[in-house]
């Protein structure tokens, strides 16, 4: 089935299964300490960014639970949860804005109806989809490496 797999262009023949192995992980979430304390930067540059000053909760969780039906969500006791198993790191980022702007929203009390706001093209999921996206442009300027 190799055929199926498409292999970012540096990869050629006489490479070793190994450092393909290698190449294909790049830019995915593993749980080595370095990748954990980008995330963590991460968090914390997005929450500056948003103003959010207390302690919203951001759980990773590399295995699927029953809680988690989607990528990520938010609980309006104020956590964030995100599911990073074989995600991209920046897909991972994007998660995690998206869904510290419903903890924002949630402070300011704009959170009322569960089902209406988080459907596809309300306001309020509209604004957490551009927050997300300014955020990680501003970061992707401060970090050129993560858009090679
Ligand atoms: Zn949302």
């Amino acid at each position: 089935m190799d055929a199926m797999i498409r292999y970012p262009k540096k990869i050629n023949e006489s490479m070793t299964k190994t450092t393909i192995k290698r190449l294909l992980r790049e830019g995915l979430l593993t749980k080595d300490e370095q990748d954990i304390r980008k995330i963590s930067d991460f968090i914390n540059f997005a929450k500056d960014y948003l103003g959010i000053t207390d302690d919203v909760k951001v759980e990773l969780a590399f295995e699927r639970t029953p809680d988690i039906t989607t990528t990520a969500y938010y609980d309006l006791s104020g956590l964030v949860k995100v599911y990073v198993k074989d995600r991209a790191i920046v897909d991972i980022q994007k998660s995690i804005c998206h869904e510290l702007v419903h903890h924002l929203q949630n402070i300011e009390g704009r959170l009322n109806n569960p089902i209406e706001d988080g459907a596809d093209g309300s306001p309020i999921e509209n604004e957490a989809n551009a927050k997300a996206g300014e955020i990680l442009r501003k970061w992707g300027k401060m970090h050129p490496e993560v858009y090679i």
